[in-house]
């Protein structure tokens, strides 16, 4: 950020610092003193900041924006929805199945769906499904994912600190304080792509296995994606020991294709959790897949409970019909996916001119950059990868106009507004950057 731009930011930081826990509404938001980002107003692929300094957004609020911010045609819905039917009612609407047919014709998996607010949500109700449809206790998640602010799921590998040399494994645990142990017993957790980690998990614990969640592409893992082998391995494990597989496609449902992770693996889950692109930026998500298993949610004793007070509340709702609408009926996704593969190819070309071995993982809609010389396989690779030098790069990019998560673990993502940037201004930004990320070292 421009110095001309730091008081004023750092001045409501210091006043919201009186009210809020680090001044932010969600901690991820805090980037220390100086650069922590208040936005004025958004548009299209663009970021305004609270000093009128714009940026071209690739960060997407971490993803959900998917037409772009604004997106006229959403909105206007919406705000029909507002003053002609109201916000929520406490009751279904026919806007429920009108949703929810919308997402089967885009996803064939899916056979019946509940709605959520968030994708924590999402999750919470697809593996309480899971377990009351199973009736086993055991979940397995994988190294590096994420899967929102639940207690269960708020458990990791500790990478970070693992010595192979001296430790088998590494270290499991919580995200933070407030997380209690006996969250952590039915959890297991295994890196991606290793075939042997769940054989020996499915051996050790395998017929109380209620269920494996992961994020195909790790949208919070630079989209290190699975191989297709991996995600059949899964399939087969789980079709063998009566398990679950519920793909998280909370970032990449109705993004990285009309189907999602499903229709590019062409595997099926049993469950899929969905939220931030189902509507372009409002806040409703969902979770649905089998019949079978979505019917276990039911009123009698043996059955799932499920509903909240917003649950399907009509803004979320008409916010996902218009923007699936959009997606099933024009070539919109085909235009991410287009515009991010010039960005990426564009990226290329920069780090290869200062000689910086590159790869990148996952689709053009919402891909990972790494600096070295294999594609990460799982988070213990990523953690080889230069990841310094791509938070010198992104620092840079942001100071000059580029809006991004200076982590590489975090995706670029793309939107359909992206289509109107001006690439040669892109490129020229990036070479200055990076010339800049190098001599800084
Ligand atoms: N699952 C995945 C894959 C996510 O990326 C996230 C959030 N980034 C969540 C679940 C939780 O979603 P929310 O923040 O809407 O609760």
């Amino acid at each position: 950020m421009t110095d001309h731009h730091k008081p004023h930011g750092a001045e409501l930081l210091k006043e919201a610092q009186e009210h809020m826990p680090l001044g932010v509404a969600d901690s991820y938001r805090y980037w220390g003193q100086e650069d922590t980002v208040f936005v004025k107003s958004v548009k299209g692929c663009t970021l305004t900041d609270c000093d009128g300094q714009e940026f071209v957004d690739f960060r997407l609020a971490y993803g959900p924006i998917i037409l772009g911010y604004r997106d006229r045609r959403v909105d206007e819905a919406v705000i029909k929805c507002i003053t002609e039917s109201g916000t929520i009612s406490g009751f279904s609407s026919e806007l429920d199945a009108q949703v929810i047919s919308l997402v089967k014709s885009l996803c064939p998996h899916i056979e019946k769906m509940r709605f959520a607010n968030s994708g924590t949500e999402a999750v919470i109700g697809a593996v309480r499904t899971a377990r009351g449809f199973t009736g086993k206790n055991k979940v397995v998640i994988v190294e590096g994912g994420f899967h929102g602010l639940y207690d269960e799921m708020m458990w990791k590998s500790d990478v970070d600190n693992w010595n192979p040399q001296t430790q088998a494994a590494p270290e499991v645990i919580p995200f933070g304080a407030g997380i209690p142990e006996a969250s952590r017993e039915h959890i297991e957790i295994v890196p991606l792509n290793s075939f042997e980690a769940i054989d020996e998990v499915f051996e050790r614990v395998g017929d109380d296995i209620a269920a494996i969640v992961i994020e195909p592409i790790m949208g919070n893992c630079g989209s290190i994606s699975s191989t297709k082998e991996y995600m059949q391995k899964l399939r087969d494990v789980c079709d063998q020991f009566g398990a679950l597989l519920i793909m998280d496609e909370v970032k990449t449902g109705f993004r990285v294709a009309k189907g999602g992770v499903a229709e590019l693996y062409g595997i099926n889950s049993d469950l899929t959790t969905y939220a931030k692109a189902i509507g372009n930026g409002y806040p409703v998500a969902a979770f649905g897949g089998r019949a079978d298993v979505m019917n276990q949610i039911r009123f009698d004793k043996t059955g799932v409970t499920h509903g909240g007070t917003y649950t399907a509340n009509l803004i979320g709702l008409t916010a996902a019909k218009a923007t699936l609408t959009i997606l099933k009926e024009t070539d919109a996704l085909e235009t991410v996916n287009r515009v991010g593969g010039e960005i990426r190819e564009l990226l290329s070309r920069v780090f290869t001119k200062f000689g910086i071995e590159h790869r990148f993982s996952g689709p053009d809609a919402m891909f990972g950059i790494h600096f070295g010389n294999e594609v990460p396989q799982n988070y213990r690779d990523w953690k080889k990868t230069d990841s310094a030098l791509y938070v010198r790069f992104a620092h840079n990019l942001i100071k000059n106009g580029v809006m991004l998560e200076p982590d590489s673990r975090e995706p670029w993502f793309i939107c359909e507004a992206h289509k109107d940037i001006d690439l040669e201004w892109l490129e020229k930004v990036a070479v200055q950057s990076m010339e800049d990320a190098i001599n800084a070292d």
